[in-house]
């Protein structure tokens, strides 16, 4: 019998540099993965020089001064951002009802109508095209704020901006496209992101949507289905991917995957169903096909064959919009958290003062810190510049703050006791107070999933993260080169590695401008950015083109890699905000909060590091081999069934 092989990383939904062939061994994919490879590298982009904070972990490099002094918001964006986060606070306080929206299923017309007067769907949209033009750090405010009162109003609004038509045309649009699309967005008009299909989830290279150019080139014609598509009962515009005719690249045939702004109104456009959910129970969330949609050609983003690229790119600045909607969350959790625990006396106590609670809501008060930390960090880099490459910082707070906001509300239900898992209709109904901590945690579950759920964030982060490495060592691992080939890369690989490698096991000596009594966890996180990077590297020693196989010892690697950044975010930020402390007894809890965080960090950190050698990862797949050939049907026996 064949043995199933894991899935590679060559499968993930990251896009490949023209040179990805001579980095990256195919030769022993399938066709199917040798498409799915060359197309997502070919639509990657080539990481900045100077790499990013996170990027460059992973070669040793600890760039403490990129995150401290913490960026700090200018007076002017802060007032900004305030000003409109009142509003739509007082908004939401008086017109909005989150445990009716979960139960009806519907955001009333005239919240959406409310929203969309304050601005709400045209946030990051410039003034000149009738947004509010506010920065990047006000948007995730903004998410923050949603995402702390209604899961549902939260999805609607980013999936609007994040992924729909604003944040493409942001990133790509001809000034035409953006003076068309625009102002309708920032007024009101709602927009969709279409890429999932049925076939097509995590891999959206094999996108089977097809855009066939008119005779006269000057349309195409879209036809296809595309499942899960958020706001689109909802959505006047559509950013909609679809394959177009291949081309011949260097010879061979290449797909072509192109993004198209569809108008909702369109012939031959039909929503076939209202998908319903365990949680986000009011998302337009629906299946929409096309039958011979015409589309203008001038509806193409970026260009054609440049759908991946624009899929990838949006969701990269996209997708952080999530964890600050986590952030607000978890804070919420925070408050129910911490009342409840106070308020609830068993056993002749408070049950905040048992150890078993208190463990859990400290750890929650240091993550929800260092979530909002990372957040607002990869925020600034935006607003100092819009293409900024946030691609592992970004990937981070998403992986980092959904897994954690996850841990969070759990840890809210089960302070909660009985009444977490209550509805706050039965709770209110019985006089007590309505606390939806049961909604928050069927909203809260599918953040690990959309927007590129963790297995991909992890193969996405491991991917960036060997990158340098497959820069300098790929040509010499790669059987399909010429021998010669392979000789010279082994030469320039040898050059670079006798200078990187002793490098990462020398002490840094150079002082950390820290003030506080964190400073030994920054000396702490830069020595271990460098273990990080000489373990990744005896990894591809030791496995060679196997180490892409081995998903789960790659995942440790990014894991430590996000908690150094959660550590140095964490840091840094409370250092910002001791300078601003206002008493002792305010400066003291705050080192505790960063201090409590910092040595969690560090046991998780140890933790990884020690599952790279002490792990049951081998016997782990084999077990799930023998389970899915239905060799241990028999632990399938004494249930009712899945009927057929
Ligand atoms: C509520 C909701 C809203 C959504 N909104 C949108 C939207 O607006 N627009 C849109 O285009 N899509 C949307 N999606 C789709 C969403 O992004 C996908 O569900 C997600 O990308 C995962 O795809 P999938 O569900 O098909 O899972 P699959 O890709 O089938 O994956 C199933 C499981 O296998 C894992 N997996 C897959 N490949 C690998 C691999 N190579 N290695 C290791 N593990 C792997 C995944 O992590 C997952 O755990 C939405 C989905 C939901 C449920």
């Amino acid at each position: 019998m064949k043995t199933l092989e894991p899935p590679t990383m060559e499968t993930r939904p990251t896009p490949p540099s023209d040179d990805a062939a001579q980095v990256i061994d195919t030769s022993k994919m399938n066709a199917g993965q040798r498409a799915a490879l060359e197309m997502t590298e070919s639509a990657r982009d080539a990481a900045s020089e100077k790499g990013s904070f996170a990027a460059n972990l992973f070669m040793g490099r600890y760039e403490l001064d990129r995150l401290l002094p913490f960026p700090a918001q200018s007076h002017e964006d802060r007032d900004q951002g305030d000003a409109f986060l009142a509003r739509l606070e007082a908004f939401l306080r008086a017109n909005v009802d989150p445990d009716e929206i979960d139960r009806t299923g519907e955001i009333p017309d005239e919240v959406i109508e409310g929203l969309a007067k304050m601005g709400a769907f045209g946030i990051k949209i410039s003034p000149q095209l009738g947004g509010l033009g506010l920065s990047q750090t006000n948007y995730c405010r903004a998410a923050v704020l949603l995402g702390s009162y209604c899961g549902n109003l939260a999805a609607l609004v980013s999936a609007h901006q994040s992924i729909g038509v604003p944040q493409p045309l942001i990133l790509f649009g001809t000034d035409e496209q953006k003076a068309n699309w625009l102002p309708r967005c920032a007024k009101g008009e709602i927009s969709a992101f279409a890429l999932t299909e049925p076939g097509v989830g995590s891999d959206p290279a094999t996108l089977q949507t097809r855009a066939e150019p008119t005779a006269d080139g000057q349309h195409f014609v879209i036809n296809g289905e595309k499942l899960w598509c958020t706001n689109l009962l909802k959505a006047g515009v559509l950013v909609v991917m679809a394959q177009t005719p291949p081309k011949l690249v260097n010879g061979k045939e290449r797909k072509q995957v192109t993004a198209f702004i569809v108008d909702m109104d369109t012939p031959g456009i039909e929503i076939a169903h209202r998908c319903r959910f365990l949680g986000l129970r009011a998302l337009y969330n629906g299946v929409v096909r096309f039958t011979d949609v015409k589309v203008p050609r001038a509806n193409i983003i970026l260009g054609e064959g440049k759908g991946l690229k624009v899929a990838l790119s949006t969701l990269n600045t996209g997708r952080l919009t999530l964890p600050a909607a986590c952030t607000g969350l978890a804070k919420r959790c925070l408050e129910v958290s911490r009342k409840w625990s106070a308020e609830r006396v068993q056993w002749g106590a408070p049950i905040g003062k048992h150890a078993a609670i208190a463990d859990k809501l400290g750890r929650m008060a240091a993550n929800i810190f260092a979530m909002e930390a990372m957040t607002l960090y990869t925020a600034s880099l935006v607003d100092r510049d819009k293409k900024a490459d946030i691609r592992l910082e970004a990937a981070m707070c998403k992986l980092w703050g959904s897994e954690r906001a996850w841990e969070i509300v759990d840890d809210t239900m089960q302070i909660r006791g009985g009444r977490g898992y209550e509805t706050a209709q039965s709770l209110k109904e019985r006089g007590e107070e309505p606390i939806a901590v049961e909604r928050f945690l069927r909203d809260c579950r599918i953040n690990t999933i959309f927007e590129g759920s963790s297995e991909i964030m992890r193969l996405f982060i491991a991917r960036e993260a060997l990158d340098p490495h497959l820069k300098v060592a790929g040509a010499v691992l790669n059987s399909q080169l010429p021998m010669g080939v392979r000789a010279a890369a082994a030469m320039k690989a040898g050059l670079f590695y006798a200078s990187w490698y002793p490098q990462q096991w020398l002490p840094s000596l150079a002082p950390v401008n820290a003030q506080s009594a964190l400073t030994k966890h920054l000396k702490f996180a830069r020595r271990t950015a460098r273990k990080l990077a000489r373990s990744l590297f005896h990894a591809m020693a030791l496995n060679g083109p196997k180490l892409e196989k081995q998903q789960v010892l790659l995942g440790r690697f990014v894991d430590i890699g996000a908690e150094i950044f959660a550590l140095t975010a964490t840091c840094a930020r409370a250092e910002a905000k001791l300078k601003e402390a206002k008493s002792l007894e305010e400066r003291e809890a705050l080192l505790q909060l960063a201090e409590c965080f910092c040595q969690q960090a560090r046991l998780r950190i140890a933790r990884h590091f020690d599952g790279l050698h002490h792990n049951a990862d081998r016997a782990g797949y084999k077990l799930a081999q023998g389970v899915l050939s239905g060799q241990l049907g028999w632990l399938e026996e004494g249930i009712v069934a899945h009927k057929k």
